[in-house]
């Protein structure tokens, strides 16, 4: 028994089941993205797709049966888990089951665009999810500005009485000269429609920034006019994810070129602190809960933790150079996650002896090892 699984979702959906509506990007252009950039896209049809919900119902049943069998009462512990690592279909019987033992409640469409489908069709798929696993509440889904702009009110608010709970959409930049160098093919004031149009819908909305787009040639007008853009829309939540160049694409082409310079940790953090400033007014979370974010304990809830943000970000620039060398080496070798856990004298401690091995790895190179440690995790 198996079922269709996208590459990728958000961080914050680690416990969804994925339903995969359709393959790839059918933008596919940002010059920054490497994820889908040598795949074609395609829509794959509403039956295919309710097929693969059937599929995903009856590993749901099969893991249940088993949970039982071993006098776990339809539970889904870890010695349940376990057992499946050994059933031929192993992964697809894993991806139900951590769903299931997460709660059962979330869902996520992929791949990176999903109201491509015709809205008709999705609400069709979304019902039978939300039927075949009656103990979903929440259903989220990528979506391209450009998309949400060209749906109707009235497609909009189907999609979410049929049960789409929350978009997730890559504004990256506010800054209209950022976009069009990112080829991200949308413009500021069309994020600012698409998100005011899917806030109005009832959805949750989700953006996702990306610090260093600009480089050094734009990072203050990215950061003003990026705070700018939230500031109209007022999304529900903010969340950062750093830029990563990544080798391969075209923005590693621009560096390799010299046509772009990416900033370094610190420019990017001051960026972020330039860009979290302008956040007045607004009433969303902010998150830091990407990998590539220097700073994971970098979050709070608008407005009432605006000032403690800005105070993270002072405390961390305010810091002695070695001991903000030390914690970025330590960031990017998964050592700390916050600057609290520096404090702690044993992780100090192993944190300067990896970061020695790597001084004599890479000759005393470290910006150079800091790249390749991130480019890992692109
Ligand atoms: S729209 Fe998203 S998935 Fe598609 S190329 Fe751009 S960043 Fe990548």
């Amino acid at each position: 028994m198996q079922y269709e699984v996208g590459p990728i979702r958000p961080p914050s959906e680690s416990s969804c089941l994925l339903v995969r509506v359709s393959r790839n990007c059918p933008w596919n252009r940002c010059t920054f993205c490497p994820v889908y950039k040598c795949e074609r896209f395609s829509l794959r049809s509403a039956d295919d797709v309710v097929a693969d919900i059937e599929v995903m119902a009856n590993i749901a049943e099969r893991v249940r049966g088993i949970s039982r069998e071993m006098g776990c009462e339809g539970e889904i512990t870890s010695a349940v888990i376990r057992r499946l690592l050994w059933e031929p279909d192993g992964s697809a019987a894993l991806q139900v089951a951590t769903f299931l033992a997460q709660g059962g409640t979330s869902a996520f469409l992929q791949d990176a665009d999903s109201l491509v489908m015709p809205p008709e069709d999705l609400v069709a798929v979304i019902t039978t999810l939300k039927k075949r696993f009656p103990s979903i509440i929440r259903v989220t889904s990528y979506a391209r500005s450009r998309t949400l702009e060209r749906r109707s009110k009235e497609q909009l608010a189907s999609l979410h009485e049929a049960g789409l709970t929350r978009i997730h959409v890559g504004i990256e930049s506010g800054n209209d000269e950022v976009l069009r160098l990112a080829q991200k093919g949308v413009t500021a004031a069309e994020h600012i429609v698409a998100g005011i149009k899917t806030k109005a819908a009832g959805f949750e909305l989700s953006c996702y920034v990306m610090p260093g787009l600009g480089g050094r040639a734009l990072s203050e007008q990215h950061a003003d006019d990026t705070a700018h853009v939230l500031r109209e829309i007022d999304p529900h939540f903010v969340r950062l994810r750093t830029l990563a160049v990544a080798e391969g694409t075209p923005l590693g082409d621009a560096v390799d070129k010299g046509e772009f310079e990416p900033l370094d940790d610190l420019e990017v953090l001051t960026e972020i602190r330039q860009m979290i400033a302008g956040f007045e007014g607004m009433t969303g979370e902010v998150h830091s809960d990407h990998v590539l974010n220097l700073l994971g304990d970098l979050a709070g809830k608008l407005p009432d933790e605006h000032r403690a943000m800005l105070g993270t970000l002072d405390t961390f620039l305010g810091l002695d150079e070695e001991t903000q060398k030390l914690y970025i080496i330590g960031r990017r070798l998964g050592m700390v996650n916050r600057l609290i856990d520096l404090y702690d004298s044993g992780v100090r401690q192993r944190v300067t002896q990896a970061r020695k091995q790597l001084e004599t790895a890479f000759d005393g190179d470290m910006e150079g090892a800091v790249h390749q440690l991130m480019n890992r995790l692109v």
